[in-house]
């Protein structure tokens, strides 16, 4: 839960976790659609499914223990380099530098190290596996992330607070937080999206993501981006078509909304509808008619969430 997401987040989610899925046995045998329900609005869904299949390699192939050598542990689905030297360290106290953004910085200010190439990531690993002779490894990844999280920030290093002070190489400069230098953040796009809400009687239409995909195994209602110079109603009857293989009537406008994703933002407008004709259904992705009130039951993205709060102050039917 911690990868991407920061632990006041967290905090929240885990207790509700531990108190649905106490053991690992809990989360192999759980429906997948119900955890992706309990991890709703903490985005990055694949570390849910990852978690999931970890739990189950860990019941079948390892008879309910968790492996503690490292070229086990990091065959686990959702698991790589960091994660393995995080909990085997800090669980184990095996000799695995945990090499997070915070430990980076510090010693690449520690050895005054510019640019974070493949060679200075290496010399930073071993400085900080060579400490680790002298002392518990856990402690000493812990200590590193303290040191970064609360003393040594990235546009601040409090040098006469941090124990590393009187061998740190950029202390002795006059700007140590010129180390390491910075990536140009990129600009993430941003999309036009249409959705549509297609009623039959009081029930509406709802599609299951590609587990593939981003936000996969979430629920989402059918729609897509605009192209250039098409309107809403056009890229919504197309998206239809394409989706669900029937034409649609495009009624009144519920709202727009927009999120920003990691990667991307978008702007959602949508739309109510109904399908022309009483047409047929015909789509490869798993669907449900369902009423409003099931919404709570299933995993939907959180944009989705937004146009939910809209309904539910203007009323949900057509
Ligand atoms: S002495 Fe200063 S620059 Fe060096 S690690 Fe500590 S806070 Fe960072």
């Amino acid at each position: 839960m911690l990868q991407q997401t920061q632990v006041e987040t967290v905090i929240p989610y885990y207790m509700k976790w531990l108190d649905k899925y106490p053991t690992l046995k809990n989360v192999a045998e759980a429906n997948e659609t119900i955890l992706l329900k309990s991890w709703e609005g903490l985005g990055y869904y694949n570390r849910c499914r990852n978690f999931k299949k970890a739990a189950t390699n860990i019941m079948k192939e390892h008879e309910g223990q968790i492996p503690t050598d490292y070229d086990s542990f990091i065959k686990m689905p959702g698991v790589g380099e960091y994660i393995a030297a995080a909990v085997l360290s800090i669980a184990h106290d095996q000799s695995h530098p945990a090499l997070d953004g915070n430990i980076i910085r510090v010693m690449s200010r520690f050895l005054k190290r510019k640019k974070l190439s493949p060679y200075n990531r290496k010399i930073i690993k071993n400085h900080v596996q060579m400490w680790m002779e002298f002392g518990s490894p856990g402690d000493i990844n812990q200590a590193l992330m303290d040191i970064g999280s609360q003393v040594c920030k990235p546009n601040q290093a409090n040098c006469y607070k941090c124990p590393l002070e009187n061998s740190c190489m950029a202390r002795k400069t006059d700007s140590p937080e010129i180390y390491p230098s910075s990536k140009l953040k990129k600009q993430i796009p941003n999309y036009d999206v249409v959705t549509g809400i297609i009623w039959k009687n009081d029930k509406l239409l709802i599609l299951q993501r590609d587990e593939k995909n981003h936000l996969g195994g979430l629920w989402e209602f059918p729609g897509g981006k605009m192209k250039n110079g098409e309107s809403h109603v056009q890229t919504l009857t197309r998206e239809i078509k394409e989706e669900c293989g029937f034409d649609v009537d495009v009624q009144s406008k519920i709202g727009s909304i927009k999120h920003i994703y990691s990667h991307f933002s978008i702007k959602m407008t949508s739309f109510h509808c109904v399908s022309k004709n009483n047409s047929t259904l015909n789509t490869t992705q798993p669907y449900k008619w369902i009423k409003p009130a099931q919404i709570k039951d299933l995993p939907f993205p959180k944009a989705n969430h937004k146009l939910f709060a809209i309904l539910n102050k203007q009323g949900w039917h057509v």
